[in-house]
């Protein structure tokens, strides 16, 4: 038997850690993404061993097989300024601990930019902010580099940079990346079709790899193909749309990944709206002009 999708959206922590739950189990989530603080100031709130004991206990109840969180918005990781550096590594070495205390599985991080001083200068910066950050990490979290929407001196657009920042990572079981279908698709690799899907995965599959994908966010682009603008649109109602975005889920390996959602939403409807389609994507036979594994085969019985 397959196990269940693992689908999720980006979830508030107002007023505690643990609501997380259960916003996420009221919109039909088996998975969720959160900021485990604010993500709009460098101050940290340290953990209290209460909030962490309650969201731990909340994780057991809830069965949840993997939880994502997000970096916060103001470090940057790729940034030539070394105050900017200070402050963003001890940020990123912060954040992994709280991960890491609270039992989350996956650390979602933007590479930032380099700032005009060239993509090599970035590259080495976020690498050499990576390993500092989990040298002092004994922890299970694992950090992951998110691709971009290619904007002006952004990192990790280009599917050679993530490359070459995972070879220069020290503990290679600790790093992987989260792919953000969106910046993929406003980076230039057409995601709107079977047949575009398999040729944009393919030549994903020849230079990080599939396995090295461990979370998927799985959003809409309002831009077109190739604009390298970071605008994420409701899934199946952007330029990927639905015929796109159901030839991602069935693409082999994905189903399994933990998806989530980034959009952002009017109301509690809406998300419930968001996760039904995903689940009903999955569970949909794929047309025979692709090539990819059709996961709705379970339906058909033995
Ligand atoms: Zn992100
Ligand atoms: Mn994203
Ligand atoms: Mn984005």
């Amino acid at each position: 038997m397959e196990a269940e999708p693992l689908i999720g959206v980006h979830i508030s922590i107002e007023k505690s850690l643990d609501r997380a739950f259960d916003r996420a189990e009221e919109i039909g989530c088996t998975t969720f993404q959160i900021f485990t603080r604010n993500p709009r100031t460098w101050k940290i709130k340290p953990l209290e061993a209460d909030e962490v004991a309650a969201f731990r206990e909340r994780r057991k109840k809830s069965g949840f097989r993997a939880l994502v969180a997000h970096m916060p918005y103001l470090p940057n990781l790729a940034s030539p300024d070394n105050a900017t550096m200070q402050v963003s590594r001890l940020s990123l070495s912060a954040e992994v601990k709280r991960c890491d205390t609270l039992g989350i599985d996956y650390l979602v991080a933007h590479l930032g930019s380099h700032l005009g001083k060239g993509t090599m200068l970035g590259i080495r910066n976020v690498s050499d902010a990576v390993n500092q950050a989990l040298a002092s990490s004994e922890g299970g979290t694992t950090i992951l580099l998110e691709n971009m929407a290619g904007q002006k001196n952004s990192v990790g657009s280009r599917l050679e940079e993530l490359t070459l920042i995972l070879e220069r990572v020290r503990k290679e079981e600790r790093v992987a990346v989260c792919l953000d279908t969106c910046h993929f698709f406003a980076a230039g690799f057409d995601l709107s079709g079977a047949e575009a899907v398999d040729e944009s995965m393919e030549v994903l599959e020849d230079s990080i790899g599939i396995a090295r994908i461990k979370v998927v966010h799985l959003n809409d682009s309002k831009g077109v193909l190739g604009c390298n603008l970071d605008r994420h649109e409701r899934i199946g109602k952007g330029k990927i749309g639905k015929k796109g975005m159901k030839a991602f889920l069935h693409y082999r390996g994905i189903a399994e990944r933990p998806l989530i959602m980034e959009t952002p939403y009017d109301d509690k409807n809406e998300m419930k709206e968001s996760v039904a389609f995903v689940r009903s994507l999955l569970r949909r036979r794929l047309s025979s002009e692709s090539n990819t594994r059709d996961v709705a085969d379970r339906d058909a019985g033995p």
